[in-house]
């Protein structure tokens, strides 16, 4: 039986030796150590054999159990390092190869124009409000001083669902919203899109506006002034902008003021911008008019308001040099790129 155990293992060996994959070690490794393989069978037989032979054979059947499972083994890990090797060098990546280019858009301009607004009152304490562009009649006319029969109404070319339903002509109704649900100090501004039924060279239905308001104990004239030539002297990023006030009327205001930079384009000497006047209206302002207070609770006696507005695309079209109002929606992608990420 000795001589049967040692051509098995050395069988065993040389089979294992020439298996070219890990398949093949497995069916090898069943036909000899499995419950029917080759060196289980002779250990069975081992009981069969005369009681003084069986020590001996036993410990040599096992001997060779114990070495043709080393065997596998090693060939085992060898065979796995080289699949490995094999699989890596078949799915190796050239990082030298140059990648496809991701189509990267940009961000619109009038975006980035109220962005620019909101960081410039972000720094000097103001929080950003929203509001539905959806509104009634009330908050969009009403609450803001501009009662049904005003000549304002007329003025503002409403989008209208029905008699209370409308398309907000203006964000000065998100101040409605925010003073009533809130208790001075407030220091907010509200930027979105105004929805009027006028379309021309210089008019679009849909427009942007950002409305900011200050209600506090004390609020005057000179802090809206102060504010204001602050704000647009950092917008246009120059220290010597001439800032000036003309008074105005607005529902909602009293007193009231449009607001004319010097012209950007021009520096004050005149050209087709400023129609030869050297300054440009940018902005309409004021104090919060008693009637509005009044609207949304608030006590006159102990605190005052300032509110202004301005429209978007003008300053976007100041500052970006853009002479036509149009292309900020015609969305053709050679224009909007140029003002990068
Ligand atoms: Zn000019």
């Amino acid at each position: 039986m000795q001589d049967e155990i040692e051509e098995v293992q050395r069988r065993a060996e040389r089979e294992i030796a020439e298996a070219g994959d890990l398949d093949a070690l497995e069916r090898l490794r069943v036909a000899y150590l499995g419950k029917k393989g080759e060196l289980t069978a002779l250990l069975k037989r081992v009981g069969e054999l005369d009681p003084a032979e069986r020590k001996a054979a036993g410990q040599a059947v096992n001997a060779a159990k114990e070495a043709v499972q080393a065997v596998l083994e090693a060939r085992r890990e060898e065979l796995s390092r080289s699949e490995l090797e094999s699989r890596l060098q078949a799915e190796r990546v050239d990082v030298t190869l140059p990648g496809r280019d991701a189509e990267v858009g940009s961000r619109h301009p009038i975006t980035r124009m109220v962005e620019r607004i909101e960081d410039l009152f972000a720094g000097m304490g103001f929080e950003s409000a929203t509001g539905p562009e959806v509104e009634d009649a009330y908050h969009n006319f009403e609450a803001l001083n501009i009662p049904e029969d005003h000549p304002a109404r007329m003025m503002h070319d409403t989008f209208y669902f029905d008699e209370d339903w409308l398309l907000r002509t203006h964000t000065s109704p998100v101040q409605i919203r925010v003073m009533r649900d809130r208790s001075p100090p407030l220091r907010t501004i509200a930027a979105g899109r105004v929805f009027r039924c006028d379309s021309d060279v210089t008019h679009t239905p849909m427009f942007h506006q950002v409305e900011g308001f200050v209600v506090d104990e004390g609020v005057t004239f000179a802090h809206l002034k102060g504010l204001l030539q602050d704000f647009l002297q950092a917008l246009f990023e120059r220290d010597d902008l001439p800032v000036r006030f003309r008074p105005s009327y607005f529902p909602f205001t009293e007193p009231s003021a449009e607001v004319d930079i010097g012209c950007v384009i021009c520096d004050g000497g005149g050209c087709r911008v400023c129609k030869h006047t050297g300054w440009l209206e940018v902005l309409g302002a004021g104090l919060i008019h008693p009637n509005v207070f009044a609207q949304v609770g608030i006590d006159t006696e102990c605190y005052s308001g300032l509110a202004f507005g301005m429209g978007v695309e003008r300053l976007a079209m100041l500052r970006y040099g853009v002479d036509d109002l149009r292309v900020f929606f015609d969305n053709d992608v050679r224009f909007l790129e140029q003002f990068g990420p």
